[in-house]
């Protein structure tokens, strides 16, 4: 078998075009963007305001069956697929998510695609890229600071410090902060409460920051953030510290979208990139609407599979935003068919056509999902050299009984000249108008009614139960007015259940809601079912003991 260059080796040997000629691609001129180096720029936030007359183009999602440890490449066939659609001759800007340094340094590798579709520099997009995730980790801190500044001071807000929802986070994966004791030490360092960290990605100001329409929007919710509870449960907002100004002040750049290129000196919006589970996992509305505004088409990416991800994407992003995507392409490979039908990760080299028939089902389930939104949906087959044309032509042949097509695609391998027919599908739905987008739910629906029809529509679970204390808290919610809001669904997402052993496509299966949360800045409530950790740790070996500086001073093992 070849040798196959690894993403870092392909990234290093990628022919650049300064960062002013990408921009000039899609009519962003000079003076307008704000350059980072000779590769990376933000784009001006009047530039931005001034493209609001143009017409919009198409949106185009990417999203995936349930994910399995053999991978399925979404941000890799999201950037291949924008490169086929420039190739193809059309005008294409793709928008992904910014990395976190936490999954980087752990098992996850990078968030810049791979093989012959990425984005470029991916060194800097997986490390400190232009430094919003800083910015982000600052102004979160500054809230936490505030609070128990506050509670020093004399604690006229009246914060029951047993109540403080309001943690602290930084970028990393470090389980040891999960819970703490601050203010230790004596009189001087304040009153002692137990407290905690999360990963950057998990602040509420990641969530604000990817679903703010401007400065101004980001600024009133980030004002609405809920940070503790008075003795009569009544809720203290970042307002009442007069938080947000400063809050805003630490974003104001950040909140701009970062123009990169792929491989191919494609357009790529790099923007934003909250948690998948407990936020809703995409990219900025700011980064999105923009791209619109300056292409034909967009092509996005919703994190974990489509029961997860392209719902939220759906039933939160688009629903607030007013998007209405075009076509969605789900990603699916042979080996995840392969594993969904039982086969073990170290058989996944063996032809098995009956796994891949069995293991389909998973899949199915996904295509019906998509199509319940009223968006046209294709298979993006993302190609691995293991697979075998009999397992190829099962999978197509299942797709197509299901009323789509399977189509594969040597992105991975050969850039945009191996992805050209889906990106000729992709443009055949979404000129056809097929598209009758509508999010699952009305606004008006209860709190518990909206977990609950998600729970049957999309994971066909028989019903979402909760006890009385989780309940009366939705009621609650609805009493203070955010009975409106979108639900985000913190469930595993190796399953439609709760169960991350049970793949394939269960039915009847019950799910609890054990806890819910009100992202009042945000504006979602959160609905946890089963444990979800918002401070992951490093695994026995992390990906870190991999990386270093070669005698040449570039980075190696990065992934
Ligand atoms: P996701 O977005 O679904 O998490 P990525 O697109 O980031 O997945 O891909 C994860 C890893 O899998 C990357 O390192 C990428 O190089 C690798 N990968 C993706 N597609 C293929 C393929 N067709 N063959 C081999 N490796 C692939
Ligand atoms: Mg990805």
């Amino acid at each position: 078998m070849a040798e196959f260059k690894t993403d870092i080796e392909i990234a290093r040997a990628a022919k650049k075009k300064p960062i002013q000629e990408v921009g000039a691609k899609i009519g962003i001129p000079t003076e307008h963007l704000l350059p980072y180096g000779h590769d990376k720029a933000k784009i001006s936030a009047e530039f931005i305001a001034n493209a609001r007359k143009n017409k919009d183009g198409k949106l185009i999602l990417v999203t995936a069956i349930n994910p399995t440890p053999a991978g399925e490449g979404k941000t890799t066939t999201t950037v291949g697929l924008g490169d086929g659609l420039n190739r193809i001759g059309k005008k294409a800007i793709v928008c992904i998510r910014e990395a976190s340094l936490g999954p980087n340094f752990g098992v996850k590798g990078g968030a810049a695609g791979g093989g012959y579709a990425q984005v470029v520099p991916m060194e800097d997009m997986n490390l400190h890229f232009t430094g919003d995730f800083h910015a982000i980790t600052t102004a979160h801190n500054l809230l936490s600071a505030l609070i128990d500044n506050h509670i020093y001071w004399g604690n006229e807000l009246g914060i029951d410090t047993r109540r403080v929802v309001w943690r602290r986070v930084m970028d990393m994966n470090d389980r040891a902060l999960r819970q703490i004791n601050c203010s230790l030490g004596g009189v001087a360092n304040g009153f002692p409460r137990e407290a905690g960290f999360d990963i950057t990605v998990a602040s509420e100001v990641m969530a604000i920051l990817c679903l703010a329409t401007d400065l101004k929007d980001l600024e009133k919710r980030l004002g609405d953030i809920i940070v503790a509870y008075r003795r009569d449960k009544t809720a203290v907002y970042a307002r009442d510290l007069k938080a947000d100004g400063a809050m805003a002040v630490l974003l104001k750049d950040a909140v701009q979208p970062n123009l990169v290129q792929t491989l191919e000196n494609n357009p790529a919006f790099v923007h934003g990139g909250p948690f998948a589970n407990i936020a809703h996992g995409c990219n900025s509305v700011v980064a999105t609407t923009t791209a619109l505004k300056l292409a034909d088409y967009v092509v996005t990416e919703a994190g974990f599979g489509a029961d997860l991800g392209a719902e939220k994407f759906f039933d939160i992003k688009c629903r607030k935003a007013g998007l209405k995507p075009a076509a969605a392409v789900i990603v699916a490979t042979v080996r995840a068919m392969k594993m969904n039908g039982g086969v073990k990760k170290e058989e996944l080299g063996k032809e098995n056509v009956e796994a891949v028939k069995k293991g389909c089902a998973n899949l199915g389930r996904h295509i019906e999902n998509v199509k319940q939104f009223g968006v046209p949906v294709v298979v993006a087959m993302n190609h691995f050299v293991s697979d075998t044309d009999a397992e190829i032509a099962a999978m197509k042949d299942y797709v197509a009984s299901m009323g789509a097509e399977a189509i594969l695609c040597k992105h991975w391998a050969k850039g945009s000249a191996g992805i050209e027919e889906l990106a000729h599908k992709v443009v055949q739905l979404a000129e056809s108008g097929a598209s009758q987008f509508s999010p699952l739910y009305p606004d008006e629906m209860k709190l518990f009614d909206k977990i609950d029809t998600i729970v049957k529509r999309i994971y066909r679970g028989s019903e979402a139960i909760a006890d009385k204390s989780v309940r009366d808290q939705l009621h609650a919610w609805e009493q203070a007015g955010y009975g409106h809001l979108p639900v985000c669904m913190a469930k595993t997402q190796y399953s439609f259940s709760t169960d991350p052993n049970l793949r394939g496509a269960p039915v009847d299966h019950v799910v609890p809601v054990r806890e819910v949360r009100l992202a009042a800045g945000a504006g979602f409530i959160v609905a946890i079912c089963g444990e979800i950790m918002t401070m992951p740790g490093l695994p026995r070996a992390p990906s870190s003991e991999k990386i270093f500086l070669n005698e040449q001073g570039q980075i190696e093992g990065l992934f």
